[in-house]
């Protein structure tokens, strides 16, 4: 991939829309941006380098939306958990096919990049979902 590509929220969602989970890498401190941004929060440094990113991580925290903004509302209940990804990233998003009663904080999940079960625009997040790792059982 060229190193051209801006290191912006636009570019990432593309990249998503290719089924890769790509971060930026600060050049100066070796930081990692997820999503990237244009200007490192810990050195200042504004050349950055991709990388890709395993999309499994573990489930640091989750929400359950029982009230959601007007687009989400056919939605609810929904839960909305952030992810622990490697390199010390997180990553936010929809969690989907886990009943709320068998979530679990530390359970593994990967990031899905097949569309997320609703043909709304998503204001907020790209097309991705948090999925299980493994197929769980069905209820
Ligand atoms: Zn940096």
């Amino acid at each position: 991939m060229s190193t051209q590509e801006p290191f912006s929220i636009e570019q990432f969602y593309k990249l998503l829309s290719q089924n890769k989970l790509m971060a930026g890498k600060c050049l100066k401190c070796g930081k990692s941006h997820l999503p990237p941004r244009p200007l490192c929060d810990n050195c200042y440094g504004t050349q950055f380098g991709w990388v890709q990113i395993l999309n499994e991580g573990k489930l640091l925290t989750y929400t359950v939306i029982h009230i959601a903004p007007t687009q989400f509302q056919g939605l609810t209940p929904y839960t909305i958990g952030i992810l622990q990804l490697a390199d010390g990233l997180q990553l936010p998003g929809v969690i989907q096919d886990v009943p709320i009663e068998q979530l679990k904080i530390g359970m593994t999940l990967k990031v899905d990049f097949s569309t997320c079960g609703t043909s709304q625009n998503w204001p907020q997040w790209p097309r991705y979902c948090l999925k299980p790792y493994e197929e769980l059982c069905s209820v």
